[in-house]
């Protein structure tokens, strides 16, 4: 299991409200390395699957509303213990809980609306990874 990875996604909101240079530069400023990255507008399909886990919960439909609201911004992010660095960088889901100086601190509005999504662990950012750069002729590159 590569460990040196994550997948991020610029959300709808941080493409709509102008925010993706602002957001990329503080990722960039942390330390991690773009690997790979594409807008894309996403189909209900593709949202659901992507979220499928959460696909009981009484909140997925306005999560698969959001989602698929306007164009959003995955990447594959590389930088040592990936997916830990990375949430942490991000904070809590609710920007009210996160800490000061979060991503999702300084710029999410809500928890519904919350400007960037990180994998939750090694084995679900190599899932994902797969799930937007798997076999689309975008291949993360190797810049170590
Ligand atoms: P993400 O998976 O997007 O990185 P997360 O891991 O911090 O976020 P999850 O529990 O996986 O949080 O929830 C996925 C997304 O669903 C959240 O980022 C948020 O946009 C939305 N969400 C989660 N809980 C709620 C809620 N109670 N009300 C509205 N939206 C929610
Ligand atoms: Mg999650």
């Amino acid at each position: 299991m590569n460990t040196n990875r994550t997948l991020a996604i610029l959300k709808p909101d941080c493409v709509r409200r102008a925010l993706s240079g602002s957001v990329l530069q503080q990722i960039e400023n942390a330390g991690f390395k773009v690997c790979a990255l594409h807008m894309v507008q996403l189909s209900r399909e593709r949202a659901e699957g992507f979220y499928a886990v959460h696909r009981e919960r009484p909140f997925f439909n306005d999560l698969i509303d959001f989602m698929t609201s306007g164009p959003c911004i995955p990447m594959v992010l590389e930088k040592p213990n990936a997916v830990e660095a990375f949430r942490t960088l991000i904070g809590a889901t609710d920007p009210q809980d996160a800490d000061e100086g979060t991503i999702r601190k300084r710029f999410a509005s809500s928890k519904a609306e919350n400007i960037v999504h990180g994998s939750d662990s090694p084995e679900n950012a190599h899932i994902e990874i797969a799930y937007f750069f798997g076999d689309h002729g975008s291949i993360p590159v190797d810049i170590s």
